[in-house]
């Protein structure tokens, strides 16, 4: 582990290539902002593989003068550091100025395959968009954000990722004081529907339109130049956020803050606060502290994304249609479509968890997929394990299954025979095989990562954090070797278990 402070050796400063086209094409929707220095960067985590992958030299990222690119510290060629602007409905009320209180955007670069990906820091201090904030971030939710952030990459799960985390050397201060950190995230932008929000919101209709039309170039550039985009743009995010609820529902995970300044143009999953993976199926699950009315719950997702993408045609009007009426009922019925658009995502999700994505589409796939959903949350059978179990059962094991059922492990048996009935033709080791491909048997799962970060904030030990991302890495290989990772939490722990926002 490289343990190092700045000053830099400028000869072995990490090369960036960066390309700023948010800071070049959008003036006014940002602040040339620099992050703040920290006094003494340690480097806790170095995310290699990603760095391989945005064409990054990881010794060079390692080393001083990248320790201290990597701390706000040094601002590497090419850069042109920003702080976003941006609006949000925080828990259904409107926020007109949000933006990046505690983050900077460092650049953007095209990754390996052609990919422009922003490079951006988090926690790196204040900003003209601080509000009361310090603009910092403490090393546990730096850490949290790497840990959960990489098992939904692994997972398949489109989402912003961890580059790099770095101990400050700083207090930060909270309910108590706390070690500080800055997280280098990567993500495909960092457009939210409160991006688009922040302009409409203050009538300035020519940046709005600007703003829009980077996002289509950025994500949608088949759309670029045509009549009738900014729907197109629209109809767009409903269907990546139809794709991304549905997957996120499969896994069991809870964002926990779906605000719309957390709800991406690009349809990845962004800001790893209070979030947390389902244990007990249960769709009233919330963990998050501040979410007391449970309107972010497991199960009020895809009702919530729906409430997010209503906001982001509202914002979309002005370029919609020059009439307004019309404007309204292109978008109404755009937002109208989403949830269509969810379930079949939804069904295919479910379809591919029960092993049954290589058959036609049966019309009673959803009532079986339903019935199955009915007896996790009646017998409150862990979610993760519930599913995975299925493939034990499709190879004809289904003692493992029926244990989950608690006292009743022939609750299971009707709907077994119903769902065989149904995969008649399927041979079962392919089967099951397929069922082990779509079913993850380690996640993120709550006590786990609570108790690598204490390792790593407490004791300075990223043994436990360093063994868990190993293993989720590989979430649907079951390993003897990682058996105590895959249990569950006591049911104690669940029912008293909280997440704290980030901040
Ligand atoms: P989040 O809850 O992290 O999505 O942030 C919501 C808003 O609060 C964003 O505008 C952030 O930049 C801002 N914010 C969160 N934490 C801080 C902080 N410690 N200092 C300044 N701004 C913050
Ligand atoms: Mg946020």
């Amino acid at each position: 582990m490289p343990t190092t402070t700045a000053p830099a050796a400028p000869a072995a400063a990490p090369h960036f290539g960066f390309d700023n086209s948010y800071a070049r094409e959008l003036e006014g929707a940002y602040i040339a902002w620099q992050p703040s220095p920290v006094p003494a960067p340690k480097l806790v985590w170095l995310n290699r593989a990603l760095a391989g992958e945005l064409g990054l030299d990881a010794a060079a990222l390692a080393s001083p003068a990248g320790v201290a690119v990597l701390a706000g510290n040094a601002v590497p060629e090419g850069a042109a550091p920003i702080a976003q602007a941006y609006a949000g409905h925080q828990f259904g009320g409107f926020s007109p100025q949000l933006g990046d209180g505690r983050a900077i955007l460092l650049g953007e670069v095209i990754d390996r395959l052609g990919r422009r990906r922003d490079i951006a820091f988090k926690g790196s201090g204040r900003t003209p968009f601080s509000r009361g904030g310090d603009g910092k971030a403490a090393l546990g939710p730096v850490l949290r954000e790497v840990i959960v952030g990489e098992a939904m990459h692994a997972l398949g799960i489109p989402t912003t990722r961890a580059l790099a985390a770095v101990a400050t050397g700083e207090p930060v201060f909270r309910d108590s004081v706390l070690p500080g950190a800055v997280l280098t995230r990567v993500a495909a932008s960092h457009l939210r529907v409160g991006t688009l929000e922040f302009f409409a919101a203050r009538g300035q209709t020519e940046l709005l339109r600007r703003v829009a039309d980077y996002a289509i170039a950025r994500h949608d550039p088949d759309l670029a130049g045509r009549d009738g985009r900014h729907l197109a743009l629209l109809r767009a995010v409903c269907a990546r956020q139809a794709a991304l609820v549905a997957r996120w529902m499969g896994v069991g995970f809870i964002h926990g803050v779906m605000n719309t300044d957390n709800t991406t143009i690009s349809g990845e999953t962004i800001d790893y606060g209070p979030c947390a993976f389902l244990e007990a199926h249960d769709p009233a699950t919330v963990f998050s502290s501040i979410d007391q009315l449970g309107r972010y719950a497991y199960g009020n997702q895809p009702r919530i994304v729906q409430w997010n993408l209503a906001r982001l045609a509202e914002a979309l009007l002005p370029l919609i249609d020059a009439d307004p009426a019309r404007a309204a009922q292109q978008a109404n019925e755009a937002i109208d479509a989403f949830p269509a658009m969810y379930r079949a995502q939804w069904l295919a999700v479910l379809r591919a968890k029960l092993g049954l994505d290589d058959a036609a589409p049966d019309e009673a796939d959803q009532a079986l997929a339903d019935d199955w959903l009915q007896l996790l949350r009646t017998h409150r059978v862990d979610h993760t394990l519930g599913w995975r179990r299925l493939a034990d059962a499709a190879a004809g094991r289904e003692a493992p299954l029926r244990a989950l059922f608690g006292a009743e492990p022939a609750a299971v048996d009707p709907w077994l025979v119903r769902w065989r009935a149904r995969a008649a033709a399927a041979d079962p080791a392919a089967w099951a095989g397929r069922i082990a491909a779509a079913n993850p048997i380690v996640i993120a799962r709550n006590h786990r990562v609570e108790e690598a970060l204490a390792a790593a904030v407490e004791h300075d030990d990223l043994g436990p954090m360093l063994r868990l991302l190993a293993a989720l890495e590989r979430p649907f290989d079951e390993r003897a070797e990682d058996a105590d990772l895959a249990q569950p939490a006591s049911a104690d722990f669940s029912a008293g278990y909280r997440t704290f926002c980030g901040t």
